[in-house]
């Protein structure tokens, strides 16, 4: 039997990937939901430390505004979660 392989994103150290519906308004009324990948610098990669719904442990980079949502919305812990600071090199 064939495993059925489906590749992880690796995570974009140019861009946050987070996806934020309507800039993360939950009081937006009527209209659609859409969502908007967020194009600010990440300055952190988050990794999933245990495999989530979909039996995969995850990782995406977020910048600071978006980590302070997620924070909020996910909670994570030091036993679900492990946060790397991505390193810029200097552009001179
Ligand atoms: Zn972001």
């Amino acid at each position: 039997m064939k495993k059925k392989k489906t590749k992880l994103i690796p995570p974009d150290l140019e861009r946050c990937q987070a996806e934020k519906s309507n800039g993360w308004n939950f009081m937006t009324l009527g209209g659609r939901r859409e969502m908007v990948r967020c194009d600010n610098e990440p300055t952190v990669i988050v990794r999933e430390l245990v495999p989530g719904e979909d039996g995969r442990k995850g990782s995406m980079s977020l910048c600071t505004e978006c980590l302070v949502q997620f924070m909020m919305r996910v909670c994570p812990t030091a036993e679900t979660h492990a946060f790397e600071e991505i390193e810029h090199e200097p552009s001179t």
